[in-house]
């Protein structure tokens, strides 16, 4: 897709700007909401405080997914607006690189949508959707939105879902259902964050093409092994850390007096 307008490569937000201009085309053809655009912002503020790169605890949480989608007999990537217009590609290389399936989950639902967003998916390589249309009969018990539909052979049959830009009811709804989630959220405070048995707090664009590198370095490993990676791993406490990166970086900024925007520029790449 092309893009509509300009943007220049020294930009210093050169990146997070493309990534806007997808979102507005994915809104132009119907695969994106309006909400789904000030959820994004909302993303975007998170990912200013970690420095636009993946840190620390994310790279942890990572590695603990991989093994978990490794593990999993009957894994499910949860595909929505958002997610689908910022890694459709990444998505549907993950599914066939995990025997996943994929299925398309919304909030704000109409079968217009859905097909835009299953279209957009077989685009990028998928071979099979699910959650289109009737295809959606199951239900989520407790939960009142759209969303409660799902497919009998996808989410709701999961022993492991992986969603991202997620709403926490959702996802604790799943949680109560016995499925370990696995959810990519930049923000560590949303509900979603902490009802997910692995949080990785990154953006989505830069987690999933990790997620599948891990993926590939893990995948000869014995269950054993894998188990030992996941049984490493506290999602609380990985939070936490996220948590304190954040807080810290913003004491560093204000102790360093980096309020003028060269300095700050200079921080930022550090
Ligand atoms: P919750 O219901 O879980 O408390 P919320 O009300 O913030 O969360 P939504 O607005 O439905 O839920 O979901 C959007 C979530 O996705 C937000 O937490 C936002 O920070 C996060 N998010 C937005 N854009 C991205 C992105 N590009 N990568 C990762 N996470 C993102």
């Amino acid at each position: 897709m092309k893009e509509e307008i300009e943007i220049p490569p020294d930009h210093p937000r050169a990146e997070s700007l493309k990534i806007r201009e997808k979102l507005i085309m994915n809104y132009r053809i119907g695969i994106v909401v309006p909400q789904g655009l000030i959820a994004h912002g909302r993303g975007e503020a998170f990912d200013y405080l970690i420095g636009e790169r993946t840190i620390r605890p994310a790279f942890k949480a990572i590695t603990t997914a991989a093994a978990a989608i490794l593990l999993a007999k009957h894994p499910v990537i949860s595909v929505n607006g958002n997610s689908s217009a910022l890694a459709a590609k990444e998505l549907v290389e993950l599914a066939n690189m995990t025997g996943s399936k994929i299925e398309v989950n919304l909030f704000y639902r109409s079968l217009e949508r859905e097909m835009a967003i299953e279209k957009a998916l077989i685009e990028a390589g998928a071979k099979e959707v699910l959650g289109v249309g009737n295809r959606a009969s199951a239900m989520i018990p407790e939960l009142s939105s759209e969303r409660r539909k799902v497919d009998v052979r996808g989410i709701y049959s999961a022993d492991l879902v992986l969603l991202s830009l997620e709403d926490g009811d959702r996802t604790e709804a799943l949680r109560k259902m016995g499925k370990n989630v696995i959810a990519i959220d930049i923000n560590p405070l949303s509900r979603t964050a902490r009802y997910a048995s692995i949080t990785i707090v990154d953006n989505i664009v830069r987690a999933l093409p990790l997620l599948i590198d891990e993926v590939q370095r893990l995948r000869f490993k014995s269950e054993k092994e894998l188990w030992r990676i996941i049984r490493r791993f506290d999602n609380e406490k990985n939070l936490g850390d996220c948590i304190r990166f954040m807080a810290k970086r913003l004491m560093e900024i204000k102790k360093r007096n980096l309020l003028y925007p060269e300095a700050l520029e200079r921080f930022l790449k550090i």
